[in-house]
This record gives structure tokens, C-alpha cells and sequence, in this order.
């Protein structure tokens, strides 16, 4: 039996690693999709763990070869979820994560229409400042233009989140954490009554003057 499959984007420094991290200790039977990238590894990053880091040729190789689900170029480097992570994900029979941009995500959404999709969005402009500026002290990369080309980037990416099923504003990181665990329960036909009530405060559908006012904090501080 083929499990589910989860799309989860957010723009970078919303804390997407984070809330992934916590669903990875909250619930079972989850599988994460481990992409392919051109970028070099950063930190304790591991090749076959975080990433298969491989080279611009390989990559496009992979392209040539049909062998990629989606694909995208993201802050100049190729990004991409290998076809075979889903099948490999359906033989274990367990639900498959993937954390993509918004750019794979369309492709995902076309190609696999009963993929699962949630949007992880920052609170507010500054929230998001704050916390990209945090994460770079604290691995030493204070590189500006890092932070000023991602906050950029930051305010198109969020144009997309009325395509996604669920959005997840992440505030407070446990609430953020029990939201993002509702919506896969709910997905599983595992939530109980008020765990299904949490996931639905989660549509799209059902959170747009939630959802408009942060973009309209975006909107107004670019
Ligand atoms: P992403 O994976 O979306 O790029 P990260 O998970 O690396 O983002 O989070 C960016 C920074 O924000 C990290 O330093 C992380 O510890 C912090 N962070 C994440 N979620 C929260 C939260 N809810 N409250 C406060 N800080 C957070
Ligand atoms: P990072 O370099 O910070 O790990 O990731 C940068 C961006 O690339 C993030 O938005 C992340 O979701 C996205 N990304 C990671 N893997 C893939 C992938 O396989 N496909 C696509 N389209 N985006 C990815």
C-alpha cells in the first residue's frame, strides 16, 4: 500500500527544520525524503543524511535520465527529490515526507494530486529577521546579503501558500508542533474529534484573514 504523501515549504528561516524535527519525535511510521543537491554540505551535515550532495553534472545527468519526482534551481544551486525516494517510502509502507520549495511543491501538487500540502509561515517580517539572523550567528555565517536575499525571497514564496491545504503559522513552536501533528493525524484518519478540529483551523480555506494579515505585514515592510 502506497503511504501518504507530505509536502511541507516555508520560507527559509521560518522554521521549517525545526517543526520537522519535532513531528520526527511525535509520530511514528514517517519517512523522510532525502533530497538531491548541488550546494556543498554545511556544519555536521552528512552526504546520504541530510543530503545526497552530488555535482552540477551528475545532477543534470539525474535530469536527462527522467530520474527526479521535481526538481528546482533554489539561491543558485539544484535541488531535487530522486522518483525512487517515493517508491522506496510505498515498499517500507510508511508516510513520506517532503521538504521542498515552492517551486517543487507545484510539481509535486500536479503530479500527485493526493499529496498532502502544508505551508510553515513566520509570524511576522521581523520574527523572520530575527530568527535568519539567530541561525547565522550561531553558525557563524553572518553574511548579509545571505540574509537579505532569503528575506527577499521570503515575500514571494508566501504568495504561494493559498495553493497549499494547510498553513501553519509558526509562533510558538509548540503550538506550531501540535498543529503540524493534527494535520498528519487528521491525513492518517487518525485524530480524535479535537485533534481533527485542530487540523481544519489549519486550512487554507478555513484561516484566510489569519493568513492576510501576516502577508499584509509582508506586504507593507517591502
Ligand atoms: P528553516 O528550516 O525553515 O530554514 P530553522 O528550523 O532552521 O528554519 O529555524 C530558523 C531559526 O529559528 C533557528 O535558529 C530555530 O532554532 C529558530 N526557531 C524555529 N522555530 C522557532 C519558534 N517557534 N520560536 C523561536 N525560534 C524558532
Ligand atoms: P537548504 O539549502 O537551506 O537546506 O534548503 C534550501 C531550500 O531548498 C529549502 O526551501 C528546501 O525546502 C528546498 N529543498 C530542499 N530539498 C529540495 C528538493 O528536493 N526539491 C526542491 N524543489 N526543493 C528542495
Amino acid at each position: 500500500m502506497p503511504g501518504i504523501l507530505f509536502i511541507i515549504s516555508a520560507p527559509s528561516g521560518s522554521g521549517k527544520s525545526t517543526l520537522v524535527g519535532e513531528l520526527r519525535k511525535f509520530v511514528e511510521g514517517l519517512e523522510f525524503s532525502v533530497s538531491y543537491t548541488t550546494r556543498a554540505p554545511r556544519g555536521s551535515e552528512e552526504d546520504g543524511r541530510e543530503y545526497h550532495f552530488t555535482t552540477r553534472d551528475r545532477f543534470e545527468g539525474m535530469i536527462a535520465d527522467d530520474a527526479f519526482l521535481e526538481w528546482a534551481e533554489v539561491f543558485g544551486n539544484y535541488y531535487g527529490t530522486a522518483r525512487s525516494a517515493l517508491s522506496l517510502a510505498a515498499e517500507h509502507g510508511r508516510d513520506l515526507i517532503l521538504d521542498i520549495d515552492v517551486q517543487g511543491a507545484m510539481q509535486v501538487m500536479d503530479r500527485v494530486p493526493s499529496a498532502v500540502s502544508i505551508f510553515i509561515m513566520p509570524p511576522s517580517p521581523l520574527v523572520l529577521e530575527t530568527r535568519l539572523r539567530n541561525r547565522s550567528a550561531a553558525e557563524h555565517m553572518t553574511d548579509e546579503s545571505v540574509i537579505e536575499r532569503r528575506l527577499h525571497q521570503a515575500h514571494g514564496e508566501l504568495e504561494y501558500v493559498a495553493r497549499y491545504q494547510f498553513a501553519i503559522v509558526n509562533d510558538v513552536l509548540d503550538t506550531a508542533a501540535a498543529e503540524m501533528r493534527a494535520v498528519v493525524l487528521q491525513a492518517r484518519g487518525d485524530a480524535d474529534a479535537s485533534v481533527a478540529a485542530l487540523a481544519d483551523s489549519c486550512r487554507t480555506a478555513s484561516s484566510s484573514a489569519r493568513l492576510q494579515a501576516v502577508l499584509d505585514q509582508f506586504s507593507s515592510s517591502s
